[in-house]
C-alpha cells in the first residue's frame, strides 16, 4: 500500500472529476526542505517561525533570521511560502522569554505578544522581507488575531518597515498578507478582515480548542477535543462559504487538513488549499484522487446533519470504507 501511495506522489492533486486541490506542507525546521518535497507540494502553507526561535539560546538576530527565511524561500521558490509571524505563548515558550500565566491559552499569545513588542515584530518582518527580495514567493500570516485593530496595527508596522527599507535603498512591495482564523471571534468578522488582508488560513487546532473550550494539551479532557465536533465542522463550513462569497482565498493548516477524511470534508466544503505535515501528504493525495467533487460535497451535507462527534466519525468511517 505504501508503495502504491508513493507511486502517486507526483500525480496531480485532483478529484476523479478534475477539481484540483492545492496540497501544501507545514514546516518549521529547515531540514524539511528536501528536494523531493518541493516536487510533490504546491508550496509551504505554514512555516512556523517559532520553531527556529525555540532552538536558539536568545532571540535570533535579524541577520540570523534572514538567513533562515532565505533558506525556506529559496528552497521552495517559485512556490509560495506562507511565513507566520512569531506564535509563542500558550504551549510554546521560548526558554529565554518565559511567560508565566494562569491561563496561557487565553493570555499573551501570538500577535498579542508581538504587538506589545513591536521591535520583535519589526525585526522579524524586516528579515522576512529582505529574505524574500527578488523571489516573489513570500506571504506573511498573522496568528491569534481576535480583533480587527490587531491587523490594522500589524499592517502599519509592516508598512513602516517597508518605508525604512526604501529609505535604505531596498525597494520592496508589501507581500500578500493573511490572517489565521483560529479564534472564534474572527468567524463573525470575516467581512471586515477580508477588506484588510489577502487570504485566510484556518487553524483548526486552535479553532477546535477555543470553540469547545477544551485545552488541546490537557489529557483529562482530551476525549472532548475533536475537530469533528459538529460545531467545529459548521464553523469550518461557514468560513469556506463566506470566503467564497467574499472572494478571498481560504486554506486550512491545522491537523484536520492532514487527515484523509478531514481533507475530503474540507474539499467538499470548498477549500482548495490544504496544508499539512509532510508524512500526511501521501494519504491525503490518495484520498482526494479517489473521489469526485460531487461526492465530497455530498459527504459534507450528510456529515453536517450528524448531531454528535461519534456519529460524525462513524459516518466518515463508513464512507471512507465504501470508497476504499
Ligand atoms: C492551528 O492552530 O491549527 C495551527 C495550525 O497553528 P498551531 O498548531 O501552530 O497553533
Ligand atoms: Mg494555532
Amino acid at each position: 500500500l505504501t508503495r502504491m501511495l508513493e507511486s502517486e506522489q507526483f500525480l496531480p492533486n485532483e478529484t476523479e472529476d478534475g477539481h484540483s486541490v492545492k496540497l501544501m506542507v507545514n514546516t518549521g525546521l529547515s531540514l524539511e526542505i528536501a528536494s523531493s518535497l518541493k516536487a510533490r507540494v504546491d508550496g509551504v502553507g505554514l512555516y512556523r517561525t517559532e520553531v527556529p526561535f525555540m532552538m536558539h539560546q536568545r532571540f535570533p538576530s535579524e541577520q540570523e533570521q534572514q538567513r533562515l527565511y532565505r533558506d525556506q524561500l529559496e528552497g521552495f521558490a517559485p512556490l509560495p511560502v506562507v511565513m507566520r509571524t512569531l506564535d509563542i505563548g500558550g504551549d510554546k515558550d521560548l526558554p529565554y522569554f518565559p511567560i508565566e500565566e494562569d491561563n496561557p491559552f487565553l493570555g499573551w499569545r501570538g500577535i498579542r505578544v508581538t504587538l506589545d513588542h513591536p521591535e520583535v515584530l519589526m525585526v522579524q518582518l524586516r528579515a522576512m522581507l529582505r529574505a524574500g527580495e527578488g523571489l516573489n514567493n513570500l506571504r506573511i500570516l498573522l496568528p491569534m488575531v481576535s480583533c480587527v485593530e490587531e491587523v490594522i496595527t500589524a499592517l502599519k508596522l509592516m508598512d513602516r518597515v517597508i518605508e525604512e527599507l526604501k529609505h535604505d535603498g531596498v525597494s520592496i512591495e508589501r507581500p500578500l498578507v493573511g490572517v489565521m482564523i483560529e479564534v472564534p471571534a474572527t468567524l463573525y468578522q470575516l467581512d471586515a478582515l477580508a477588506q484588510l488582508v489577502d487570504f485566510f488560513s484556518v487553524g483548526s487546532n486552535d479553532l477546535t480548542q477555543y470553540l469547545l473550550a477544551v485545552d488541546r494539551n490537557n489529557a483529562r479532557v482530551s476525549s472532548l477535543y475533536d475537530a469533528c465536533h459538529p460545531s467545529v465542522l459548521r464553523a469550518l463550513y461557514h468560513v469556506a462559504v463566506e470566503s467564497n462569497r467574499l472572494g478571498i482565498p481560504a486554506s486550512v493548516c491545522g491537523e484536520l487538513a492532514g487527515d484523509p477524511a478531514g481533507a475530503l470534508l474540507l474539499t467538499g466544503m470548498g477549500y482548495d488549499m490544504l496544508s499539512m505535515n509532510a508524512p500526511n501528504l501521501a494519504r491525503v493525495r490518495a484520498a482526494i484522487r479517489r473521489v469526485s467533487l460531487g461526492s465530497a460535497r455530498q459527504l459534507v451535507e450528510e456529515t453536517l446533519t450528524q448531531p454528535t462527534p461519534a456519529l460524525v466519525h462513524r459516518h466518515l468511517f463508513n464512507r471512507m470504507n465504501e470508497w476504499g
